[in-house]
């Protein structure tokens, strides 16, 4: 298969809290494979420029193919499983990922997403949280959560938060930056924008699922 060359500055890798994300206005649904773990999870690994804008859907003819990642989607289901609805296996999320996003860079399909899973395993965030005694169910201030990333990674995250049904602030997603080699951490030259408050809720998938029916 050819390749574009593509270039680009930077890849934001970014994981989402799925408490979070289940926790707002629109809905979520189970993967078919199964309940999702309490941890964070994989939204994507996205090339980015420098000045804040991005490139998108590079190749439409480099379609997303299942056998390329054959031997990854255990791990994929564990670390990227897809809570939007209705419930699916993984396949379509990973898809819209490959085409808006991996086409945009010089990574095969298997590569891309081995990268990704690779990136996870490198920055445990749900560790290095808990290290700093930074745990589910509770609120703590953004400024806390972002020290206890940056003294775990090494360099400062961006979080992105939404609101719950109750007004609170929570922790939705955090986006990391890495070089374009994909292999190291690197301070953001850009920061995404959205308003967290100062003071923002960490929430439990268990509590909500016991206070909740539909899910
Ligand atoms: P949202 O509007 O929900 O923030 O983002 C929608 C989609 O646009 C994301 O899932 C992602 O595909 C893309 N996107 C949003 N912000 C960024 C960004 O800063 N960099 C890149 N590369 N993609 C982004
Ligand atoms: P983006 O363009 O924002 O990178 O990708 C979001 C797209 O993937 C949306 O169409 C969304 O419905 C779908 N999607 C499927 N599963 C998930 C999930 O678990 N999280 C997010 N953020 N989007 C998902
Ligand atoms: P500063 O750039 O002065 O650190 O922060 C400016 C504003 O951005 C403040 O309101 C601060 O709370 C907010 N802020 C700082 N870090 C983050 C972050 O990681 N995510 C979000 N959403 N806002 C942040």
């Amino acid at each position: 298969i050819l390749c574009v060359p593509q270039d680009f500055d930077f890849f934001y890798f970014v994981q989402q809290w799925p408490a979070s994300y289940c926790d707002s206005r629109h809905s979520c649904c189970y993967p078919t494979t199964g309940k999702p773990a309490e941890d964070f999870s994989i939204h994507g690994l996205w090339p980015n420029y420098n000045d804040g804008k991005w490139p998108s859907n590079c190749d439409p003819k480099n379609y997303f193919d299942q056998s390329e990642v054959s031997d990854l989607v255990r791990r994929m289901q564990k670390d990227w499983p897809t809570l939007a609805c209705p419930s699916g296996d993984g396949l379509k999320f990973w898809g819209h990922e490959w085409d808006k996003h991996g086409t945009c860079t010089n990574l095969d399909q298997h590569t891309y997403f081995q990268t990704a899973l690779d990136l996870k395993k490198k920055a445990n965030l749900l560790q290095i949280l808990q290290n700093a005694g930074i745990r589910p169910g509770k609120f703590y201030s953004l400024e806390s959560i972002k020290q206890a990333i940056e003294e775990g990674v090494g360099y400062a995250p961006f979080i992105e938060c939404n609101v719950d049904s109750s007004g609170n602030h929570q922790l939705l997603q955090v986006y990391l930056c890495v070089d374009t080699s994909s292999s190291n951490f690197i301070q953001c030259p850009v920061f995404p924008h959205g308003r967290c408050g100062s003071r923002i809720k960490f929430p439990s998938l268990s509590e909500q699922l016991n206070s909740r029916d539909e899910f």
